[in-house]
C-alpha cells in the first residue's frame, strides 16, 4: 500500500491535522496531552510538533513541508555536488568558571595577533580563528543566556561543541546541560580539559566522570576526543584546533558558495549614526555588498559589510560571520535571512513573512523545541526560567545566589537563562520569548518601548526594589507550578450488611459502623477481599429511617452513596471513610 502523504505549511490546527490524518480529533488531543500539551481543536501546531505526534501515534504517514515563505525555512540546506569545504562552526560551552571566556580570548589573541584583537568591540556574536591556513568559526555564547539562546536558535548551526571542563572541578550541571545540548543539536563533542596547570588538576577523574555520561575518552578505548589544555597558559590549544579541523574533515563539512546567500541573524542592535547593525552568519551562497536581504519581516540593502574584527569585507562565503548595516529595522536574533533579487522582491517577501508571523503569533507558542524539552524532562519536572537584571553586579550575584538556594522540593528546576547589569532590554525580552521565562528586574527600569515589546511577545517583566519581595514573588511562581498537595484523613469504617437499591449513580445500603464515624460528604473506598474496588462519596446517612448528620462506631445505619460509575456493592464489603483535602503546595 502506498504511504499516505500529508503536506502542511508552517503550522496547522489540531482540527485540520486530525482531518488530514483521518483520525478522531480526540485521539490527537489525547496524544498531545500525553506529551504535556493541552491543546484545543483550534490550536496551531508547528511542523516539528506534528512530526513528533505522527511518530508517537505510530501512523504510517509521510509528512512534507510546504515551503511557502522564509519563516523558519531552509536551515538544513543539503549541499549540491558543487559544494566546497567550509569552516566548521564551533560553540564553546561548559560550566560557569571552567574557562570558556579565557579559552576564546587566548585563541583570539594568539590567532588574530595582528594587533586588532584589542579593537574588537562588544556585540560580536562570532569569531574566526586561522589555524594552519584554515578557518574555524566560533560562536560566542556569552553568559548564562547561552544555552537558552543557542537552544532556540543556533542548534542547527553548530557542528562541533567544545566542552570545557575544569580539571580541578570536573563534570558539573552546566557541563551536563552542554552535553545534552550537543546531542540534541546533533553536534560532535570535543572535550577541552582545562586548567591543567593547576596543582589540583585531576585529568583522570574528569575522564572517569565523562565516561559516566557516555563520553568515553579515546585514551580509554572510547571515541570521544579529549584534549588537556590550559587556556590561561596557552597550552594544548594548537592540539585542540587540530582536533577541531580533524573532526570537521571526518564530517566533510561542505556548503555551496555559488548562488544567493542565506543564513542566520546571530545578533542585532541599533547604533547611533549607523542604524541597524546586524551580525549574520552565512550558511550557503555568497553575500556581496549592495545585495538585498530579507530577514524575518524586515529587509534592507547591504551597505557596509565588516568582518568580525571590523575590517571592510566585500563578500562573505559560508560559515563566515559578518556585520552589516542597511536594514530598515532590526531583525531578530535567530531570524533566517535570504538574498532577494531586488528591492521590490525584498519588500514583498518581507511583507508576506510579516503576515505569516502575525498569524503564528496570534495562535500558539508551542514550538517543537519546547515539546522536545518537555519530552526529555522524563521525570516531568517543571521549569521556571528566569532572567535577572539589576542595577549593580553585586545585586545580580546576590539575587542569582538566592534563587539557587530556593528549595523547590526537587519539583521545579529554576534556570537562570540570563542575567546582567542594566535596564531591561530588548535582548532580554528576546532571550525570554517563547520559553515560559519571567524577567525580574531589581532597582532597574523598564523603558516604555521595551514594555511594549514584552507585552507584544507575552513576556512577563517584574520590577522590584526590595530583594526579598522579588524572591517572594519567585517563590509564589514556583508554588503555582507545584502539584497540589492531597491530604487524606481516615474517618471511620463500616461493614455492609444489606444492599437495597443500585443505580448507575447511587447505591442505597445498610451497615454497621465498626470504627470512627460516618457522615454525609465523606469519601469512601469500597474494600472487598483486601482490595479497593471503587471510590465514591456518602450522600446521606439515616438511623431508623430518619436522616441524621452522622452515625458512630457500634451503630447500625442506612446510607446512600453517590457514585460516578455503577458499583455492585455486596454484603460483606467494607467501606473505608475518609475526607480528602486538596491544598496548593507551599514552599
Ligand atoms: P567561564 O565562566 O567559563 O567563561 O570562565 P572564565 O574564562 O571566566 O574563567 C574563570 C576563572 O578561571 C578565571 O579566573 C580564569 O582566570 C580562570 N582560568 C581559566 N582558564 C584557566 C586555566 O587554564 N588555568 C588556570 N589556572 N585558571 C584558569
Amino acid at each position: 500500500m502506498e504511504k499516505k502523504v500529508v503536506v502542511i505549511t508552517n503550522s496547522v490546527t489540531v482540527d485540520e491535522l486530525a482531518r488530514a490524518l483521518m483520525i478522531p480529533v480526540t485521539d490527537l488531543i489525547g496524544g498531545l496531552f500525553k506529551n504535556g500539551i493541552m491543546a484545543t481543536i483550534n490550536q496551531r501546531l508547528d511542523f516539528e510538533t506534528v512530526s513528533i505526534m505522527i511518530d508517537e501515534l505510530g501512523l504510517d504517514v509521510e509528512l512534507k513541508k510546504k515551503e511557502t515563505a522564509l519563516v523558519g525555512g531552509g536551515h538544513h540546506r543539503v549541499p549540491s555536488e558543487h559544494a566546497v569545504r567550509r569552516p566548521p562552526i564551533v560553540a564553546v560551552m561548559g560550566h560557569v568558571d571552567h574557562g570558556k571566556t579565557t579559552l576564546l580570548d587566548t585563541l583570539l589573541n594568539k590567532k588574530t595577533a595582528d594587533g586588532e584583537a584589542g579593537g574588537i568591540t562588544q556585540h560580536i556574536a562570532a569569531y574566526q580563528v586561522n589555524h594552519d591556513g584554515r578557518l574555524i568559526t566560533f560562536l560566542d555564547t556569552p553568559g548564562h543566556s547561552a544555552f537558552q539562546a543557542l537552544r532556540q536558535h543556533s542548534a542547527a548551526l553548530t557542528d562541533i561543541v567544545v566542552l570545557v571542563v575544569a580539571a580541578d572541578d570536573g563534570v558539573k550541571p552546566q557541563t551536563i546541560e552542554a552535553i545534552e545540548f550537543a546531542r540534541s543539536a546533533n553536534a560532535k563533542i570535543i572535550v577541552a580539559i582545562n586548567k591543567i596547570d593547576k596543582p589540583e588538576a585531576d585529568v583522570s577523574r574528569v575522564m572517569a566522570e565523562l565516561s559516566e555520561h557516555n563520553l568515553q575518552p579515546e585514551e580509554w578505548g572510547g571515541n570521544t576526543i579529549t584534549v588537556a589544555v590550559s587556556a590561561k597558559q596557552n597550552e594544548g590549544l594548537d592540539k585542540l584546533l587540530d582536533m577541531i579541523l580533524l573532526t570537521a574533515d571526518i564530517d566533510e563539512l561542505k556548503a555551496d558558495e555559488d548562488g544567493p546567500a542565506e543564513g542566520l541573524v546571530i545578533e542585532s542592535h541599533m547604533e547611533v549614526g549607523k542604524g541597524a547593525v546586524v551580525n549574520l552568519l552565512v550558511t550557503s551562497g555568497t553575500l556581496f555588498t549592495g545585495e538585498f536581504l530579507v530577514a524575518g519581516k524586515v529587509y534592507g540593502k547591504v551597505r557596509v559589510m565588516l568582518d568580525f574584527k571590523g575590517s571592510p569585507k566585500g563578500k562573505a562565503t559560508p560559515a563566515t560571520p559578518v556585520k552589516v548595516t542597511g536594514f530598515k529595522e532590526l531583525p531578530n536574533f535567530g531570524d533566517y535571512f535570504k538574498e532577494a533579487t531586488d528591492e521590490k522582491e525584498a519588500r514583498k517577501t518581507a511583507a508576506a513573512i510579516g503576515i505569516e508571523m502575525q498569524n503564528e503569533l496570534a495562535t500558539t507558542n508551542t514550538t517543537g523545541l519546547d515539546l522536545l524539552r518537555k519530552m526529555s524532562d522524563s521525570d516531568n519536572k517543571k521549569r521556571l526560567n528566569i532572567v535577572v537584571k539589576a542595577d549593580v553586579q553585586g545585586s545580580v550575584t546576590s539575587i542569582v545566589d538566592n534563587l539557587k538556594m530556593i528549595d523547590t522540593k526537587g519539583l521545579v528546576d529554576i534556570q537562570i537563562v540570563g542575567s546582567g547589569v542594566g535596564n531591561v532590554s530588548e535582548n532580554d525580552v528576546r532571550v525570554a520569548v517563547g520559553g515560559d521565562t519571567i524577567i525580574y528586574g531589581f532597582s532597574v527600569e523598564l523603558p516604555a518601548s521595551i514594555k511594549r515589546i514584552a507585552a507584544r511577545d507575552n513576556v512577563s517583566v517584574r520590577i522590584f526594589n526590595v530583594i526579598y519581595e522579588l524572591l517572594d514573588d519567585v517563590k509564589k511562581e514556583i508554588e503555582s507550578l507545584l502539584p497540589p498537595e492531597v491530604i487524606e484523613t481516615e474517618m471511620g469504617e463500616l461493614a455492609v450488611r444489606g444492599v437495597f437499591r443500585t443505580s448507575r449513580s447511587s447505591v442505597i445500603a445498610g451497615g454497621e459502623v465498626l470504627k470512627g464515624k460516618i457522615a454525609s460528604g465523606y469519601k469512601l473506598r469500597v474494600v472487598r477481599k483486601h482490595k479497593v474496588i471503587a471510590e465514591a462519596e456518602v450522600d446521606k446517612v439515616q438511623r431508623e429511617k430518619i436522616e441524621v448528620s452522622e452515625a458512630v462506631a457500634g451503630e447500625m445505619c442506612g446510607l446512600s452513596i453517590k457514585t460516578e460509575h455503577k458499583i455492585n456493592l455486596e454484603v460483606g464489603d467494607r467501606l473505608e471513610l475518609f475526607i480528602r483535602e486538596v491544598k496548593p503546595q507551599k514552599l
